[in-house]
Protein backbone atom coordinates (compact mmCIF):
# COMPACT_ATOMS: atom_id res chain seq x y z
CA UNK A 1 0.00 0.00 0.00
CA UNK A 2 1.75 3.01 -1.52
CA UNK A 3 0.11 5.45 1.12
CA UNK A 4 1.77 3.94 3.88
CA UNK A 5 5.09 5.24 4.84
CA UNK A 6 7.18 3.40 7.49
CA UNK A 7 10.00 5.06 6.53
CA UNK A 8 8.70 7.84 8.77
CA UNK A 9 8.47 5.79 12.24
CA UNK A 10 10.99 6.92 14.44
CA UNK A 11 12.25 5.71 18.11
CA UNK A 12 12.16 8.82 20.49
CA UNK A 13 13.74 8.69 24.17
CA UNK A 14 11.53 10.48 26.67
CA UNK A 15 13.65 13.34 28.26
CA UNK A 16 13.96 12.81 31.90
CA UNK A 17 13.78 9.15 33.56
CA UNK A 18 17.58 8.17 32.41
CA UNK A 19 16.68 7.95 28.96
CA UNK A 20 15.07 4.75 30.12
CA UNK A 21 11.60 5.48 28.33
CA UNK A 22 11.65 5.58 24.34
CA UNK A 23 9.07 5.58 22.03
CA UNK A 24 8.47 3.45 18.92
CA UNK A 25 6.22 6.42 16.54
CA UNK A 26 3.46 4.25 14.78
CA UNK A 27 1.51 7.39 14.58
CA UNK A 28 3.40 8.53 11.85
CA UNK A 29 2.68 6.19 9.53
CA UNK A 30 -0.37 7.58 8.39
CA UNK A 31 -2.58 10.30 9.81
CA UNK A 32 -5.66 8.05 9.14
CA UNK A 33 -4.88 4.33 9.05
CA UNK A 34 -2.67 4.89 11.93
CA UNK A 35 -0.56 3.01 14.36
CA UNK A 36 -0.96 -0.51 14.82
CA UNK A 37 -4.25 -0.20 12.67
CA UNK A 38 -1.97 -0.19 9.73
CA UNK A 39 -0.58 -4.17 10.66
CA UNK A 40 -3.80 -5.69 11.81
CA UNK A 41 -5.02 -4.68 8.36
CA UNK A 42 -2.31 -5.52 5.51
CA UNK A 43 -3.03 -8.90 5.50
CA UNK A 44 -7.22 -8.85 5.97
CA UNK A 45 -6.51 -6.65 2.72
CA UNK A 46 -4.51 -8.86 0.91
CA UNK A 47 -7.08 -12.09 1.77
CA UNK A 48 -9.90 -10.16 0.79
CA UNK A 49 -8.22 -9.22 -2.90
CA UNK A 50 -7.17 -12.90 -2.47
CA UNK A 51 -10.15 -14.16 -2.41
CA UNK A 52 -11.74 -12.17 -5.09
CA UNK A 53 -14.04 -10.28 -2.81
CA UNK A 54 -15.32 -6.81 -4.22
CA UNK A 55 -15.18 -5.00 -0.46
CA UNK A 56 -14.51 -5.45 3.03
CA UNK A 57 -17.09 -5.50 5.95
CA UNK A 58 -16.11 -4.49 9.34
CA UNK A 59 -17.15 -3.32 12.95
CA UNK A 60 -16.84 -0.63 15.35
CA UNK A 61 -18.03 2.22 17.59
CA UNK A 62 -19.04 5.50 16.12
CA UNK A 63 -15.33 6.95 17.06
CA UNK A 64 -13.32 3.91 16.29
CA UNK A 65 -10.58 4.24 15.10
CA UNK A 66 -10.23 1.19 13.48
CA UNK A 67 -13.47 1.60 11.50
CA UNK A 68 -11.79 4.84 9.95
CA UNK A 69 -8.67 3.38 9.16
CA UNK A 70 -10.39 0.38 6.98
CA UNK A 71 -12.01 3.33 5.08
CA UNK A 72 -8.98 4.67 4.28
CA UNK A 73 -7.16 1.25 3.67
CA UNK A 74 -9.54 -0.47 1.41
CA UNK A 75 -10.44 2.77 -0.74
CA UNK A 76 -6.74 2.98 -1.30
CA UNK A 77 -6.53 -1.41 -2.26
CA UNK A 78 -9.54 -0.15 -4.78
CA UNK A 79 -12.14 -2.30 -2.40
CA UNK A 80 -15.54 -1.20 -1.04
CA UNK A 81 -16.26 -0.95 2.60
CA UNK A 82 -19.04 -1.45 4.58
CA UNK A 83 -19.10 -0.47 8.49
CA UNK A 84 -21.83 -1.83 10.68
CA UNK A 85 -21.55 0.68 13.83
CA UNK A 86 -22.60 0.19 17.06
CA UNK A 87 -24.93 3.49 17.94
CA UNK A 88 -27.94 4.83 19.47
CA UNK A 89 -29.55 4.02 16.05
CA UNK A 90 -29.88 7.19 14.82
CA UNK A 91 -28.36 7.34 11.66
CA UNK A 92 -28.02 11.19 11.37
CA UNK A 93 -25.56 10.82 14.78
CA UNK A 94 -22.88 10.90 12.95
CA UNK A 95 -19.20 12.04 14.61
CA UNK A 96 -16.83 13.50 12.59
CA UNK A 97 -15.16 9.93 12.29
CA UNK A 98 -18.04 8.32 10.70
CA UNK A 99 -18.34 11.58 8.26
CA UNK A 100 -14.65 10.32 7.24
CA UNK A 101 -15.69 6.87 6.69
CA UNK A 102 -17.98 8.01 4.17
CA UNK A 103 -15.73 10.31 2.84
CA UNK A 104 -13.61 7.54 1.93
CA UNK A 105 -16.56 5.83 0.58
CA UNK A 106 -17.64 3.52 3.62
CA UNK A 107 -21.22 2.80 3.43
CA UNK A 108 -22.68 2.75 7.00
CA UNK A 109 -25.02 0.69 8.96
CA UNK A 110 -25.87 1.82 12.12
CA UNK A 111 -27.39 -0.79 14.60
CA UNK A 112 -27.99 -0.75 18.15
CA UNK A 113 -25.94 -2.11 21.12
CA UNK A 114 -28.40 -5.30 21.41
CA UNK A 115 -28.07 -6.19 17.65
CA UNK A 116 -24.58 -5.37 17.70
CA UNK A 117 -23.91 -7.22 20.87
CA UNK A 118 -24.98 -10.28 19.22
CA UNK A 119 -22.09 -10.58 16.89
CA UNK A 120 -19.79 -11.45 20.34
CA UNK A 121 -21.53 -15.50 19.42
CA UNK A 122 -20.55 -14.71 15.83
CA UNK A 123 -24.02 -15.16 14.53
CA UNK A 124 -24.34 -11.61 12.91
CA UNK A 125 -20.76 -12.29 10.93
CA UNK A 126 -21.91 -16.00 9.76
CA UNK A 127 -25.47 -14.37 8.64
CA UNK A 128 -22.94 -11.45 7.02
CA UNK A 129 -21.03 -14.28 5.58
CA UNK A 130 -23.70 -16.52 4.25
CA UNK A 131 -25.28 -13.08 2.49
CA UNK A 132 -22.91 -11.23 0.97
CA UNK A 133 -19.23 -11.47 -1.29
CA UNK A 134 -17.65 -9.16 0.90
CA UNK A 135 -14.83 -10.01 2.99
CA UNK A 136 -15.65 -9.52 6.48
CA UNK A 137 -12.99 -8.43 9.08
CA UNK A 138 -13.73 -8.77 12.80
CA UNK A 139 -14.35 -6.09 15.43
CA UNK A 140 -10.48 -4.54 15.73
CA UNK A 141 -9.17 -6.74 13.00
CA UNK A 142 -9.22 -9.60 15.73
CA UNK A 143 -7.90 -12.67 13.51
CA UNK A 144 -4.99 -14.71 12.44
CA UNK A 145 -4.25 -12.08 9.47
CA UNK A 146 -4.35 -9.26 12.12
CA UNK A 147 -2.19 -10.56 14.72
CA UNK A 148 0.40 -11.91 12.23
CA UNK A 149 0.48 -8.51 10.71
CA UNK A 150 0.82 -7.41 14.11
CA UNK A 151 3.51 -9.40 14.39
CA UNK A 152 5.75 -7.27 12.40
CA UNK A 153 5.77 -4.74 14.20
CA UNK A 154 8.50 -6.69 16.04
CA UNK A 155 10.90 -6.15 13.60
CA UNK A 156 10.74 -2.74 13.91
CA UNK A 157 11.80 -3.04 17.75
CA UNK A 158 16.03 -3.09 17.75
CA UNK A 159 17.66 -5.09 20.32
CA UNK A 160 18.61 -3.61 23.82
CA UNK A 161 14.86 -3.14 25.29
CA UNK A 162 14.18 -5.18 28.31
CA UNK A 163 10.47 -3.99 28.34
CA UNK A 164 8.03 -3.60 25.72
CA UNK A 165 4.64 -1.68 26.83
CA UNK A 166 1.33 -1.22 24.39
CA UNK A 167 -2.06 -0.48 24.99
CA UNK A 168 -4.43 -3.08 24.49
CA UNK A 169 -7.80 -2.91 23.36
CA UNK A 170 -9.26 -6.24 21.28
CA UNK A 171 -5.91 -7.66 22.46
CA UNK A 172 -4.99 -8.67 18.68
CA UNK A 173 -2.24 -6.23 18.48
CA UNK A 174 -0.33 -7.50 21.97
CA UNK A 175 -1.19 -11.24 20.96
CA UNK A 176 0.74 -10.82 17.45
CA UNK A 177 3.66 -8.69 19.26
CA UNK A 178 3.59 -11.67 22.01
CA UNK A 179 3.73 -14.53 19.57
CA UNK A 180 7.01 -12.72 18.17
CA UNK A 181 8.66 -11.75 21.19
CA UNK A 182 12.29 -12.21 21.86
CA UNK A 183 13.35 -14.48 24.81
CA UNK A 184 13.82 -12.08 27.63
CA UNK A 185 12.34 -9.40 26.81
CA UNK A 186 8.46 -8.66 28.44
CA UNK A 187 5.34 -7.49 27.17
CA UNK A 188 3.33 -5.18 29.10
CA UNK A 189 0.18 -4.88 28.01
CA UNK A 190 -2.00 -1.72 29.32
CA UNK A 191 -5.91 -1.54 29.07
CA UNK A 192 -7.82 1.62 28.84
CA UNK A 193 -11.47 -0.30 30.05
CA UNK A 194 -12.58 -1.30 33.60
CA UNK A 195 -12.14 -4.83 34.10
CA UNK A 196 -9.59 -4.75 31.71
CA UNK A 197 -7.36 -7.76 32.69
CA UNK A 198 -10.42 -9.78 31.19
CA UNK A 199 -8.39 -9.68 28.30
CA UNK A 200 -5.89 -11.82 29.55
CA UNK A 201 -8.26 -15.33 29.07
CA UNK A 202 -9.07 -13.70 25.71
CA UNK A 203 -5.80 -13.96 24.26
CA UNK A 204 -3.79 -16.34 25.77
CA UNK A 205 -4.94 -19.07 23.34
CA UNK A 206 -2.44 -16.87 20.58
CA UNK A 207 0.31 -16.59 22.71
CA UNK A 208 3.22 -19.46 23.22
CA UNK A 209 3.10 -20.38 26.75
CA UNK A 210 7.55 -19.78 27.41
CA UNK A 211 6.33 -15.47 26.25
CA UNK A 212 6.70 -13.22 29.15
CA UNK A 213 3.51 -11.03 29.20
CA UNK A 214 0.93 -9.66 31.11
CA UNK A 215 -2.34 -6.85 31.34
CA UNK A 216 -2.81 -4.48 33.59
CA UNK A 217 -5.95 -2.21 33.73
CA UNK A 218 -4.86 -0.16 36.62
CA UNK A 219 -4.99 3.30 34.11
CA UNK A 220 -8.51 3.56 32.89
CA UNK A 221 -9.38 6.66 34.04
CA UNK A 222 -13.03 6.01 34.94
CA UNK A 223 -13.41 3.24 31.69
CA UNK A 224 -13.28 3.30 28.49
CA UNK A 225 -13.50 6.23 26.40
CA UNK A 226 -13.47 8.13 29.69
CA UNK A 227 -10.50 10.66 30.88
CA UNK A 228 -10.18 13.45 33.98
CA UNK A 229 -8.88 16.82 34.28
CA UNK A 230 -5.54 14.90 35.49
CA UNK A 231 -5.33 12.96 31.75
CA UNK A 232 -5.70 15.77 30.08
CA UNK A 233 -2.89 17.47 31.99
CA UNK A 234 -0.48 14.65 31.37
CA UNK A 235 -1.12 14.91 27.51
CA UNK A 236 -0.64 18.25 27.23
CA UNK A 237 2.75 18.36 29.44
CA UNK A 238 3.77 15.53 27.01
CA UNK A 239 3.13 17.58 24.13
CA UNK A 240 4.35 21.18 25.28
CA UNK A 241 7.25 19.83 26.83
CA UNK A 242 8.67 16.60 24.60
CA UNK A 243 6.67 17.20 21.32
CA UNK A 244 4.82 13.92 22.00
CA UNK A 245 0.85 14.21 20.56
CA UNK A 246 -1.03 11.30 22.58
CA UNK A 247 -4.21 9.63 22.01
CA UNK A 248 -6.84 10.03 24.78
CA UNK A 249 -8.59 6.60 24.41
CA UNK A 250 -5.09 4.52 24.40
CA UNK A 251 -2.07 5.73 24.69
CA UNK A 252 -2.09 8.50 26.81
CA UNK A 253 -3.21 6.03 29.58
CA UNK A 254 -0.70 3.74 28.68
CA UNK A 255 2.37 6.16 28.87
CA UNK A 256 1.09 7.58 32.37
CA UNK A 257 0.81 3.99 33.44
CA UNK A 258 4.01 2.87 32.12
CA UNK A 259 5.85 6.36 34.10
CA UNK A 260 3.70 5.26 37.34
CA UNK A 261 5.50 1.39 37.27
CA UNK A 262 8.67 2.84 35.84
CA UNK A 263 8.36 4.95 39.53
CA UNK A 264 6.94 1.75 40.92
CA UNK A 265 10.12 -0.64 40.31
CA UNK A 266 8.04 -2.39 37.73
CA UNK A 267 11.36 -2.21 35.34
CA UNK A 268 13.61 -2.95 37.38
CA UNK A 269 16.35 -0.46 37.89
CA UNK A 270 18.60 0.00 34.62
CA UNK A 271 16.35 -1.69 32.23
CA UNK A 272 15.03 -0.08 28.78
CA UNK A 273 11.31 0.24 28.22
CA UNK A 274 10.23 0.81 24.77
CA UNK A 275 6.51 2.46 24.40
CA UNK A 276 4.13 1.50 21.08
CA UNK A 277 2.71 4.72 19.93
CA UNK A 278 -0.46 2.99 18.30
CA UNK A 279 -1.63 6.15 17.08
CA UNK A 280 -5.09 6.87 16.66
CA UNK A 281 -4.98 10.76 16.91
CA UNK A 282 -7.84 11.20 15.69
CA UNK A 283 -9.74 10.01 18.47
CA UNK A 284 -9.30 13.43 20.26
CA UNK A 285 -11.63 15.51 17.94
CA UNK A 286 -14.09 15.22 20.72
CA UNK A 287 -11.64 16.88 23.45
CA UNK A 288 -9.50 19.02 20.68
CA UNK A 289 -10.73 22.54 22.85
CA UNK A 290 -8.89 20.85 25.45
CA UNK A 291 -5.45 20.38 24.11
CA UNK A 292 -2.63 22.14 22.93
CA UNK A 293 -2.46 20.25 20.18
C1 LIG B 1 -7.11 0.08 18.22
C2 LIG B 1 -6.10 0.70 19.11
C3 LIG B 1 -5.48 -0.03 20.14
C4 LIG B 1 -5.88 -1.41 20.50
O1 LIG B 1 -5.40 -2.39 19.63
P1 LIG B 1 -5.87 -3.91 19.77
O2 LIG B 1 -5.10 -4.62 18.75
O3 LIG B 1 -7.35 -3.94 19.48
O4 LIG B 1 -5.60 -4.35 21.15
C5 LIG B 1 -4.47 0.59 20.86
N1 LIG B 1 -4.12 1.87 20.61
C6 LIG B 1 -4.72 2.61 19.65
C7 LIG B 1 -4.30 4.02 19.47
C8 LIG B 1 -5.73 2.04 18.88
O5 LIG B 1 -6.33 2.79 17.94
Amino acid sequence: MAIIDESNISIDVLPGYDGRISVLRLDKVHPVISGNKWYKLRYNIDAAKAQGCDGVTTFGGPHSNHLIATAAAAADAGLESVGIVRSRGWVNDKTTTLQQCEAYGMALIFVNKEAYDINADDSLTRNLQQNTEAYIIPEGGANAEGRRGAGEIMSLIPEGYRHICVSVGSGTTLAGMAAALPAGVQLHGYAPMKGGVYLTDEVKPFIPQDAQWNITDAYHFGGFGKCTDELIAFMNDMYSQHGLPLDVVYTAKMLYGVLEDLEAGKFGNDERVLCIHTGGLQGNAAIYHRLLF
